[in-house]
């Protein structure tokens, strides 16, 4: 199932391509593409108008929900939009019931006014909020139809931080941007309408990425410095130590080569050339582990399909993130940069023994 992004002429396309950039980073069974917006002309060739599109300030749900029709239609052959895809349309003309959003059946659109006023955040987040919202009301069937929707019981008129709250005070919106959560209620209905746990789990990861986008930071009052990275003998070991910290990371011996020669070598060094620098890497190895095995080392630096390079580069991450938590534990990561992988930190942070 596909869920293609657009919008009006006055939208700037960068603006649906922040959205679409912040929804792709979350992978599950949902598939969304960006589509061009439609020109005035092309509109108003498959909308019927009193006025020039041009002239339009305000829109009614009707007037909405064609336009929908009308992108759906222009894009139904060169796309293959089928029933099953979502259509959603960003606008910067205000609707007249002055909703965030609204869907009916797979269409949606979407007012893009006001987001960082009411999140602090760029607009992106709220924005791409809606989607994730509207495509979850529509999953469920969720009665949104003035008149009805006073009646519809998944819709929470007092704000609990759930994806169906209502928000007749718009201000209330942050809540549920930021508790990124669906209530008990919401979740069986959702189930029980016959939808699968992959695609919630989907729905739910989208906006778990929200939040982390919304909530505010602390590294967003001042900055961190790194702290020092000592390599040091304790008892007959070789260590790693975080200035500050009481534990060693946790590293595996074939880590804690690695994880050292990464701080030998700042440059960085790409993962097909540990072959090259085979005879520091082995030199390191044995100091690490006396009586170690050479075939766990060439498991390392040869690098085809089963060797264990990426998987020690990931305990090595895992160990640091273990240990040092969001924040500080970025200047320490060992990362592809361009080519190479390397590790992002000033030489005068850190300190090796001697011996190695
Ligand atoms: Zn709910």
């Amino acid at each position: 199932m596909k869920v293609y992004l657009s919008s009006t002429p006055e939208v700037e396309s960068s603006e649906v391509k922040e959205v679409f950039d912040l929804l792709t980073q979350v992978v599950g069974p949902i598939e969304f593409k960006q589509l061009p917006s439609l020109s005035t002309n092309e509109i108003e060739a498959f909308v019927e108008m009193d006025d020039s599109f041009e002239n339009v300030r305000l829109l009614s749900f009707d007037g909405l929900f064609n336009l929908c029709t009308a992108y759906r239609r222009y894009y139904y052959q060169s796309q293959g939009i089928s029933k099953e895809d979502f259509v959603v349309v960003l606008t910067a003309i205000p609707n007249e019931n002055k909703w965030f959003s609204a869907f009916r059946g797979k269409n949606i659109f979407i007012d893009i006014n006001d987001w960082e006023t009411y999140t602090g955040k760029n607009q992106k987040y709220g924005i791409a909020y809606q989607v994730m919202e509207n495509i979850f009301q529509s999953f469920i069937n969720l009665n949104i139809e003035l008149g009805e929707v006073e009646s519809e019981p998944n819709v929470h008129w007092h704000p609990i931080g759930c994806i169906n709250d209502m928000c007749q005070n718009k201000r209330d919106i942050i809540l549920k941007l930021r508790t990124a959560d669906i209530c008990e209620s919401c979740q069986e209905r959702f189930i029980n309408s016959g939808n699968s746990i992959e695609l919630g789990l989907h729905i739910q990861g989208e906006i778990e990425n929200i939040r982390k986008g919304i909530v505010r930071k602390f590294l967003e009052k001042g900055e961190i410095t790194p702290k020092k990275v000592e390599v040091r003998k304790t008892g007959k070991i070789y260590k790693v130590f975080i200035e500050g910290f009481n534990n060693h990371v946790d590293f595996e011996a074939i880590a804690r080569t690695l994880y050292v020669f990464y701080l030998k070598n700042l440059e960085g060094v790409n993962q097909f050339d540990l072959e090259k620098n085979y005879n520091e890497l082995r030199d390191l190895y044995f100091k690490m582990r006396r009586g170690g095995d050479e075939k766990t080392l060439k498991n390392l630096t040869d690098i085809r399909e089963g060797n264990s390079f990426y998987s020690t580069v990931w305990d090595i991450n895992k160990a640091l993130n273990s240990l040092l938590g969001e924040g500080l534990v970025s200047f320490y990561l060992l990362k592809k940069v361009d080519d190479v992988y390397k590790i992002s930190i000033d030489e005068k942070y850190i300190s090796i023994d001697k011996e190695l």
